[in-house]
């Protein structure tokens, strides 16, 4: 099947989502409904509840994408000059719990930088640096995997090699493959780190085996992946690991523009009390300098203080360089944007703009996937009545739908106004009501003859009434229909089988004595034997000598042809209780 991929700037209304889909509006809005999301032709739906709605639809062979609109981060990835310098690769560490990346980094940072820094570090980082070879590395703190979606979805490419830590004694697990999957969306470089293998059950080759499953090829195997052997704990191989990134980095002539105003994102932030708003940024191009002003999303600052991230003031950060600031007037989000200004004037002038471009964005998408989760843990609607109201005025309008949410059904039956309106009954409401179980009513208006054909097509009942009366008779009566018939059961005798002549799966004939009441054909046995019940079946005939007659009583004896569903081994001795079954339609 062709491949497809639909871009989603922010949202999509149902009906660009439809047409994307080669759907009709229809069938779209059906499949929203029995997920339990009401919604018209313009109705906008968030990204991640058009997903699940295509995953709903098995579409496998559509994918989304998000595209940025935001004037944040359209120029992000600006085409590098030819001024463009050297700079140092932005390294995550993941990989499945427990499989050592807190040791990996802990263990670098130890040995590299130990020395430098007497006492450790205390404070919370999300980044840190590491000298090798006299070149430095950035690693981030690694955040949790969906912080970087967060990231991801800010369109930020802000790691350049994932490090994938894999422990070669348990091999490749659910985060590991969550995390190779991470790496190639973010269009990261990979490094397998294959970790603890001072262990006595580890075992390389398995690893890598184990990886090339997932996609991943060993460079010595032929394939483009670096796999390095180490032990974080003992720090085994560490230095090669390094040598590796390093290497990876030259490869990819990582490189970025001084000379431009400053950028980055935000990779951390809180409020400290006596210090306010404490931001940890990384720089990822032009140079970011204390007293500079600079906007993150809705928000900006005056840079105040800036740290390097071991906590010494830091007057210049170039890029790939993680600092903490203080001077943000209200805390800008995790995985936002950052970009310098030339003056305060400037830097409220965007904040304030990038608050209404959000607005608009998240007011623009009244579906959003919060409401269809929310949705689709509603149990059971089979028993909800669904109805679109539309009236003259809104009086009437407002007097029907208190009258119909007067109807008592003792909680068996949920009354769902899909929507109501002022008007005739247009396209949108058929749209509406398309998908489910739902009557479009209407008060003292009409009904456009396109309409109802329209209707009459998709099968959306369209009812007019100008008496309130008739119009709550019939949502009353539809209800009615809703509830679960009552089921009726009277015995009606009883025999003891003397007989089997023939049993086969779906039949039997046999005779016996009528112990009480009678017997007629078309009513219902129970078999029992003793306290064992084996089964139900109909009475197909009843014979008195070999002859068919209307019934048998008490006393009297006879046969009896049977059918059952289900094989029944019927013997002499058990017993036939006879019964009739009426499922009555309840009323309200
Ligand atoms: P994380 O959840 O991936 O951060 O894993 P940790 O770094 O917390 O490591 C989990 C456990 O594995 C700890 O008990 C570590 O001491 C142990 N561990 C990590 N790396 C190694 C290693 O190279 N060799 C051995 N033997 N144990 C290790």
């Amino acid at each position: 099947m062709e491949e497809k991929t639909i871009q989603i700037a922010g949202s999509i209304t149902v009906d660009e989502l439809a047409t994307a889909l080669g759907l009709s509006v229809t069938e779209l809005i059906g499949t929203l409904f029995k997920n339990g999301i009401v919604a018209t032709i313009n109705q906008r739906l968030d990204y991640e509840t058009a997903s699940i709605i295509i995953d709903e639809l098995g579409l496998e062979n559509v994918k989304l994408e998000r595209k940025n609109t935001s004037t944040q981060t359209s120029d992000f990835h600006r085409e590098l000059s030819d001024k463009a310098v050297t700079r140092p690769p932005v390294v995550a560490v993941m990989g499945h719990v427990d499989h050592g990346k807190t040791t990996l980094l802990d263990t670098l940072l130890h040995k590299k930088t130990v020395e430098a820094e007497a006492g450790g570090i205390t404070q919370h980082i999300s980044a840190y640096q590491l000298k090798h070879d006299d070149r430095i590395i950035t690693f981030l703190d690694t955040p949790g995997h969906e912080a970087f979606a967060a990231i991801r979805q800010h369109g930020a490419m802000l790691t350049d090699i994932v490090v994938i830590v894999v422990a070669a004694d348990d091999g490749v697990k659910p985060q590991t493959v969550e995390a190779i999957n991470f790496a190639k969306s973010a269009n990261a470089k990979i490094i397998v780190a294959i970790n603890k293998i001072d262990r006595e059950g580890a075992d390389i080759d398995r690893t890598k085996a184990d990886l090339s499953q997932h996609g991943l090829q060993p460079e010595e195997w032929g394939g483009d992946i670096t796999m390095v052997p180490i032990s974080a704990k003992m720090n085994q191989n560490l230095d090669k690991l390094l040598d590796m990134i390093l290497l990876t980095a030259d490869i990819e002539e990582l490189k970025a523009d001084v000379d431009i105003p400053a950028e980055g994102l935000v990779i951390e932030s809180h409020m400290e009390t006596g210090k306010g708003s404490v931001v940890n940024l990384l720089v990822t191009g032009g140079e970011l300098k204390t007293g500079e002003f600079i906007v993150a999303g809705s928000t900006y600052a005056k840079i105040r203080t800036m740290l390097d991230w071991k906590g010494k003031p830091k007057g210049k950060a170039t890029p790939s360089t993680p600092v903490t600031i203080t001077g943000f007037k209200e805390l800008p989000n995790f995985g936002d944007r950052f970009i310098e200004v030339k003056d305060e004037k400037t830097a409220r002038k965007m904040a304030l703009l990038n608050a209404q471009a959000a607005a608009n964005e998240s007011a623009s998408a009244n579906v959003t996937s919060s409401d269809l989760l929310r949705m689709m843990n509603v149990a059971d609607n089979s028993k909800t009545f669904n109805v679109i109201v539309k009236g003259d005025v809104l009086g009437s309008v407002t007097s029907v739908v208190d009258s119909l949410k007067m109807i008592d059904t003792k909680g068996e039956v949920t009354l769902n106004i899909v929507s109501t309106g002022v008007g005739d009954i247009n396209e949108n409401d058929v749209y509406m009501a398309a998908g489910g179980n739902t009557v479009i009513y209407g008060f003292n208006v009409s009904v456009p003859i396109n309409i109802s054909k329209m209707a009459a097509r998709d099968g959306v009942p369209i009812r007019t009434y100008r008496v309130i009366y008739e119009l709550l008779d019939d949502a009353k009566h539809e209800m009615e229909n809703l509830l679960d018939a009552e089921i009726i059961e009277e015995d009606k005798g009883e025999m003891k089988v003397l007989g089997v002549f023939r049993t086969e799966k779906t039949s039997i004939i046999a005779g016996g004595e009528v112990l009480k009441g009678d017997v007629k054909p078309e009513f219902l046995v129970r078999v029992v034997r003793g306290k064992e019940y084996l089964g139900e079946a109909e009475v197909t005939s009843v014979q008195k000598e070999k002859i068919d007659v209307k019934e048998l009583t008490a006393g009297e004896t006879g046969g009896l042809a049977l059918k059952t569903t289900s094989k029944i081994d019927l013997q002499i001795g058990d017993r036939l209780k006879f019964f009739t079954r009426e499922s009555k339609k309840r009323t309200l």
